[in-house]
């Protein structure tokens, strides 16, 4: 990562408002965006369509050396690739959601996909990158000078998602925490690193919530990027 690009580490549960914030908050400030989360979905998919299982780590090791990721970090991009294929739909799929938790503690896999995502923005040559995930700010940035922890109770969260799908609001928030258990050991709901900000959505509306992030983005860098 350069110094000259800044970064904006965001850290959330699904249906903290994480991803609609971050990349709205990027438009506005006319930074880049990069969904880390996306690499993993992505990863989750070229493990399946070799034909392989992502809870065979040696498997997903071999898959990485044909890894050819396309994420770009345009807010208003979202689409992603895998070599000549578009995953942008596919990876959000039950199928691919539900096999990511596969491979997120095989620690080779994590320095793997960290790297792509530090290159990405350090070689971006933007004014500055928000990125997203669940281990920005301690393990992929912790010298970013803006870090932030969304949080929102598990009921809203849930409200959400189901809001998004049409699913079972029920159904969706035991779905959800059963992510937040299975992302315990990269995601800390319950503390955040000393200088973390935490920005709470449970109350907030999305203009509040973008708000909310845009005061410590100010605070941090301090017109840093010239406004
Ligand atoms: O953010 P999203 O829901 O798309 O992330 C999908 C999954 O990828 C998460 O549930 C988590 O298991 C994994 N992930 C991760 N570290 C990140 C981003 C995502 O382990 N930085």
């Amino acid at each position: 990562m350069t110094e000259t690009t800044p970064i904006i580490a965001i850290d959330g549960p699904a249906g903290s408002g994480k991803s609609s914030v971050s990349k709205e908050v990027a438009r506005r400030r006319g930074f880049g965006y990069l969904d880390t989360g996306a690499g993993y979905r992505a990863l989750a998919w070229h493990v399946l369509a070799r034909g392989a299982e992502t809870t065979d780590a040696d498997a997903v090791l071999d898959a990485l050396e044909s890894f050819d990721l396309r994420l770009g970090l345009a807010p208003d991009d979202r689409s992603v690739a895998v070599g000549e294929a578009d995953v942008t739909v596919a990876i959000r799929t039950p199928e691919v959601t539900g096999s990511i938790a596969g491979f997120t503690r095989v620690a080779e896999v994590r320095a793997y996909l960290n790297a792509i995502f530090r290159r990405l923005a350090g070689e971006s040559g933007l004014a500055g990158v928000v990125i997203e995930g669940r281990d920005i700010t301690s393990v992929v940035a912790p010298d970013a000078p803006v870090r932030i922890l969304m949080t929102a109770s598990p009921e809203v969260r849930a409200q959400r998602r189901g809001l998004e799908s049409g699913q079972d609001v029920a159904e969706v928030q035991a779905a959800i925490l059963r992510r937040d258990a299975s992302d315990s050991h990269v995601l800390d709901l319950a503390e955040a690193d000393p200088g973390v900000d935490v920005v709470d959505t449970t109350d907030r509306d999305f203009e509040q919530s973008i708000d909310a992030v845009l005061t410590v983005i100010d605070r941090k860098l301090g017109g840093q990027d010239g406004r």
